[in-house]
This record gives C-alpha cells, structure tokens and sequence, in this order.
C-alpha cells in the first residue's frame, strides 16, 4: 500500500501550512493555508499549486486563521470539489475570514496592479473572490470535537481542542487498516495550558508520527502573572501622562477576543473606566459573536463569568464596537484616552494602520504588540526597533513607546511544546513544521537532549520533501511527489 506525506507549505516557515497525504492514490490535503509576510512571500500564493486541485479528495481544515485556511477558495476555483472537514466552530469563522480575505484580495490586487502597470509587468488577478469563498463554504462538512469520521476508504480522522483559537484542532488520522495502518498526529497550531477563554491543549498518548508545530521553539513566554503585571504597569502609566492614545495591533480572531475578556477581568484593576475601549473591526465584530455563540466551547471559568453575569456578558460589556469605516476615521480626531484594539495583527493590513499612521510620533501613545509578527510585516519593523515606517506611502517617525507583551501568545512556548510531546507512549518520530529554521533547530535539539524524550527520529520539513510512511518508524524518503504537469503549466 502506498502511504505519502509530501510537505508543500509552512516548511521552515510559519504561514502558508499546506500538507499532502497520498493513500494509495487518494489525495488528503492537512490545511490549505496562505503565505504571509513580506511583499516577495506573499506573491508566492500566485504560483500554481504543486498538486492538481481536481484530484484532491479531501481537505482537513485545523483551524481558521488564514495561514491554514486562506488558500481554501483558490483551491475551489481550481477545480477541487470535495469536502472540507473542520470543526464547527472553525467554520463559522471561516465564513467571517474568508469572505474579508477575498475583500482583501480584491484591494491589495489592485494596489499591485497600479505598480505593476507603471513597471510594465503582467498584471495579477485577484487569487479569488467572494463566489469562491462561497463555494468553499459548501463544501464544509461541520465536525465535533472527538467524532472521528471517514474521509477515505482508508483514512479516518478525528478532531479535538488545540486551544489555540475557537475550534481550534489537533487532529489524528488513522491510515490504512490492519496490521500495516499506521496513525499521524498533526499539531495544528497548539495553544497554551492556563490560556483565558479556551480548555488547555489536548493531550494524545498514541502516533507512529507526530506533525508538530514549532512557532516558539526556541523561547519560553513570560507567565501569565508577569504578563498581566506588564499590562497593568502599561495602563497605569499611561492613565498618568494620560495624553496618549493605546493602539493594540491584533488578530481578529483569538487575541481580540481573550483582550475584551481580559479587559473584563481586569477592569477595576487597570483603572479602564478612564479610557474609551474600541474594538474596530468589522471582522473581529463578527468573530466575537461566533465567540459568545459557541460559549460551550470554552473553558469552565469563561462559562461561570458568562452564567454569573447574565446581561454583562465578558466579551460585550465596556467595548464600543466600531463598525463603520465613518466611525473609524473618527477616531483619528480623538488624541487621549482611547484603547483602541484593531487589525491586522501584524500591521501590514486592516484599520490599525491608519491608528499607527495618527498616532506613532506621539511619545505619549503605546503600542502593545501581543502577537507573532512574521518576517518582513511592519509589526515586525517595529518590534526590531524601527525607527520610521512607511504608512500609506508616507514615512512615520516612531516615537510612541512600544511594548513587546509576549506571554499573550495563542502559540505553546517552548516549555509547552515539550509538554505536548512529552504525553505520547514511545517517543514517537516527530516532524516539525510551522516555525522559522532557527527556532525549529533549537528544539530539536532539545527534544534531543532529554534522554526521557529523544525521538527516534526527528526533522525539520523541508519544502516539497516526501515521506513514506509505510516504513515508520523508520523515516524514507520517497520522491518528490510534486505534480510536475501543473509546474510545467
Ligand atoms: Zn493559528
Ligand atoms: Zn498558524
């Protein structure tokens, strides 16, 4: 029986996580994710696939955030027609996040084009519009978390809570049956023990490979008392100049959410009665209803603040929604007082750009990045200490203090990533995918150094590297399975 694990995305890199299983001829993909970053990475969505998209039988969604998700509807309207399995919850969200990425789509092709146009070079179409995303949406087939379900004669899979984001999934997938089956734990994205809103990661004992995120291989966070302590030194500092605004670059997703709840938590604490809180943007609007929807999702102390309180529900109370973009540009008058929580999460896109624009060169304004920010984005500029940024063509002195509040990760640390792995019988053979090189190398070594945990085999996926899994736990590589007809096209 042939069994393959091609690797085509989040290979040495965090976004664009894209995994083909071949069982016997029948195409699985794990995630069908979009490449972000810098301006170079992202014109890589516009290469073909290196499968043909007809030929897929199914996909197998982790999770919603883009980096997994955004290549869904470009995959549809390349001839896929299968079904897409995912958690609930995953996709609800999907139809909130794939719909502003086609909008997306549509603006950022155009920009492009007017320079392209300039430089005489081909112009580009948008990856796909709002009909494909409706078309994706169709081909969801809405799992819960621990059915576990056929996808192909010879694949089943099965679904439970990451806890990274709402519907978040580890997954586990049963290969072929018999003596010769053999069963695959992908990580997805893994979140944290202890992390607010969600239920810890789950823990699985059984794999003959595990598929696992690095992110954070090599650094821990700070724990969670010191992050809360920074954010309350931050606020309260601020409170006293008190002539400053505090911009919040996030992720629509996740972090805007668990910021309302801890907002929520720490309201008297922090002293916010003194600030206006707003929650500009429309996506992250519509995420925080499918937030309060799938209430039974969460964790049992988000499920008591939300019984106890019935009317002061912790995502919706003290936040001012700003929905329009009318409302939005109003915001750029206020100078003071404002918190102001926006997309995107790593700057290169979204309202928040138009908040850096207004208020990096005041000294008296924060910026709280309390995200991953990817190679090449602004959000990473700033973190590497930019001293300007170009905005809207326009270059912004940066003169507003910046904060790097890492322990409100979405991702498992180091530490975390350790834990995750340390629960499967016999140091199963491991892969890691979805990090940078650097930080992938240094927790190799240390799943390596600990004697307890050594795997018997471990790599780092490279791009378009092959696996036969027939002959775990050895590792063979077989060739690479990239359609070479659809990279001749
Ligand atoms: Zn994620
Ligand atoms: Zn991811």
């Amino acid at each position: 029986m042939q069994m393959t694990l091609s690797f085509l995305g989040a290979a040495q890199e965090v976004t664009g996580s894209c995994h083909l299983l071949n069982i016997d001829g029948c195409q699985v993909l794990l995630d069908c994710g979009l490449i972000q970053g810098s301006k170079a990475d992202v014109l890589r969505n516009h290469e073909p696939f290196f499968f043909t998209p007809s030929q897929i039988h199914a996909v197998v969604l982790s999770h919603a955030h883009i980096d997994h998700s955004g290549r869904l509807p470009l995959l549809v309207k390349s001839g896929f027609t299968g079904p897409i399995y995912s958690q609930k919850a995953t996709v609800e969200l999907c139809g909130v996040m794939l719909k502003d990425a086609a909008m997306l789509q549509a603006r950022d092709t155009e920009r492009l084009n007017k320079k392209r146009a300039k430089n005489d070079l081909p112009l580009l179409e948008p990856l796909f519009d709002e009909a494909d995303v409706d078309r994706v949406m169709q081909q969801f087939v809405a799992l819960d978390y621990g059915e576990r379900t056929q996808v192909t004669s010879q694949l089943k899979v099965c679904l439970s809570d990451a806890g990274h984001i709402l519907g978040s999934a580890v997954v586990e997938l049963w290969l072929g049956q018999g003596a010769d089956s053999k069963k695959l734990v992908f990580s997805g994205d893994l979140g944290r023990e202890g992390m607010p809103i969600l239920d810890d990661p789950t823990l699985i004992d059984k794999a003959d490979l595990v598929l696992m995120e690095s992110t954070y291989g090599d650094r821990l966070h700070r724990s969670w008392d010191d992050t809360l302590e920074e954010l309350k030194s931050i606020f309260a500092r601020t409170i006293e100049q008190s002539r400053g605004n505090i911009l919040l670059p996030a992720f629509s997703v996740g972090r805007a959410q668990e910021l309302l709840y801890l907002f929520h938590l720490h309201a008297k604490e922090w002293d916010l009665s003194r600030w206006r809180i707003c929650l500009d943007s429309p996506m992250a609007i519509r995420a925080t209803q499918i937030y309060v929807e799938n209430y039974s999702l969460m964790d049992e102390d988000f499920k008591r603040f939300t019984r106890m309180s019935p009317g002061k529900h912790p995502l919706l109370s003290n936040v001012d929604f700003i929905d329009t973009t009318e409302e939005s540009m109003e915001l750029n008058h206020i100078h003071q007082g404002l918190i102001v929580i926006a997309g995107s999460g790593m700057c290169n896109g979204g309202r928040i750009r138009c908040h850096l624009e207004h208020n990096l060169a005041n000294p008296l304004s924060d910026v709280i990045i309390c995200g991953y920010q990817a190679q090449g984005t602004p959000g990473r500029l700033l973190v590497d200490g930019a001293k300007s940024l170009t905005i809207s063509g326009e270059s912004v002195n940066v003169a507003a203090r910046l904060h790097t509040v890492g322990g409100l990760s979405a991702h498992a640390d180091q530490a975390e990533l350790l834990h995750w792995y340390r629960h499967f019988n016999d140091s199963p053979p491991v892969i890691l995918v979805h990090g940078e090189v650097e930080a992938q190398k240094v927790l190799l070594a240390q799943l390596n150094a600990d004697p307890s945990l050594a795997p018997s085999q471990s790599v780092i996926a490279e791009q378009g590297d092959c696996l036969d899994l027939t002959q775990l736990p050895q590792f063979v590589w077989s060739p690479n399975s990239i359609d070479s007809q659809t990279l001749e096209e």
